[in-house]
């Protein structure tokens, strides 16, 4: 007999695990399967902050995302019993003059969440830093855990195999599933997808280490075109470059050797390097997410292209999309597949590398 669900859920990262939670909080049910080949969730370091930090500017809907993501977390741990979602002011090197004017009248222009300090507590600098106070991390692994336990016997780990879905005018039919849609999550290989890779995906490919260093602060997370947040006893999750050339997915020597060096130039001490890895980030040309239905087949929908800040977006964009279906609610036009502008590029970079 076949598994009955309203939506069968492709892909275990954070968009999918944001999906199953708010399609069984509007009281529908989901099966997902998932494997767990080449994901950007289990590579990312789940840093958040709402700055564009080059212009000081708030980030895209930050006034709406962040305030939701919030509440979601906490009600996830709430629901969960379990802690992963983790606030902690960010402090960011200014690293000139310059740079320090513009910070000063963006905090006077934006008004209160952003702060300076005269002294800055990593390197010897007299050009202070700022001060973020909405950021910090998600404890990744730990809520994809417990994601992964909550949803149970729901929870299918198998690879999804795009030849066996059938579609039917009510729904879809998948060896041993019936559903009404599909909703696809599956980061960088909708690539590999017959009905979504024609979407204008531009992966970015980033180093993420987890590093000792002796004698520096751990009360906040550093920025300093890199970042650092502080685990306890001296370690730190420290990264990220992003490169468009190379998308494979291992862990690069020569651009840990470049980060590294940056790091301990910076803040002038000696770095080790206990854990290395490295991963594609779902990204779309146009640096928003894919939320809603294919524009020809109405059992099929995408929530994808999270591009590095699936923390916060996902949460959000994962609510809207259950709204939309649900209750017709209007998605928003630049994340929709059939409204969003297309950017003209060159050379589509839906591409997968494995
Ligand atoms: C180096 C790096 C650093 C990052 N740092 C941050 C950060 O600090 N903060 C932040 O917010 N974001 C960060 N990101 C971005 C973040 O990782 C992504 O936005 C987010 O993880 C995307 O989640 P996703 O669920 O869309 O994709 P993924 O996490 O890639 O998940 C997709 C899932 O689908 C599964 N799948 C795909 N196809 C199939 C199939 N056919 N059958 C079965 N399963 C399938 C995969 O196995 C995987 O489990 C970073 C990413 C990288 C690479």
């Amino acid at each position: 007999m076949a598994i009955e669900t309203d939506v069968l859920v492709v892909g275990h990262g954070l968009a999918g695990a944001h999906a199953a939670y708010q399609l069984q909080q509007a009281g529908k049910s989901v099966v997902v399967i998932s494997d767990e080949q080449y994901k950007a969730s289990s590579v990312a370091a789940g840093l958040w902050h709402p700055l564009r930090i080059r212009s000081v500017e708030w980030s895209w809907l930050a006034d709406e995302v962040f305030p939701f993501a919030h509440q979601t977390y906490s009600a996830m741990e709430k629901v969960w019993g379990a802690h992963f979602f983790h606030p902690k002011t960010m402090v960011h090197d200014i690293p000139d003059l310059n740079f320090q004017g513009v910070w000063k009248r963006q905090m006077e222009k934006l008004g209160s969440g952003l702060g300076f300090r005269e002294e800055n507590s990593y390197r010897p600098s007299d050009t202070g830093m700022g001060e973020i106070q909405e950021a910090g991390w998600l404890d990744i692994p730990t809520f994809l855990q417990c994601s992964k336990k909550a949803l149970g016997g729901n929870f299918i780990e198998a690879t999804f195999d795009y030849h066996q879905l059938n579609l039917k005018e009510d729904g879809v039919e998948y060896p041993g599933i019936k559903a009404q849609m599909v909703l696809f999550c599956e980061g960088n290989r909708i690539a590999l997808n017959p009905w979504f890779s024609v979407l204008p995906m531009n992966p970015a490919k980033g180093e993420v280490m987890k590093v000792k260093i002796e004698g520096i602060s751990e009360k906040e997370i550093y920025h300093a075109g890199f970042f650092l947040i502080p685990l306890g006893d001296q370690t730190f999750r420290f990264g990220s470059n992003f490169r468009w050339d190379r998308l494979d997915w291992n862990p690069s020597e020569e651009d840990a050797s470049t980060l590294i060096e940056k790091l301990e130039k910076t803040i002038g001490r000696k770095v080790e390097v206990l854990e290395h890895r490295s991963g594609v980030r779902p990204a779309n040309h146009s640096r928003r997410p894919f939320a809603g239905f294919h524009p020809e087949y109405n059992q099929l929908a995408i929530l994808n292209a999270f591009g590095s800040k699936g923390v916060i977006l996902a949460p959000f964009f994962a609510h809207q999309w259950v709204l939309h279906w649900k209750n017709g609610k209007e998605m928003n036009k630049e994340v929709n597949p059939k409204t969003c502008k297309m950017p003209k590029i060159k050379e589509n970079k839906t591409t997968f590398v494995p």
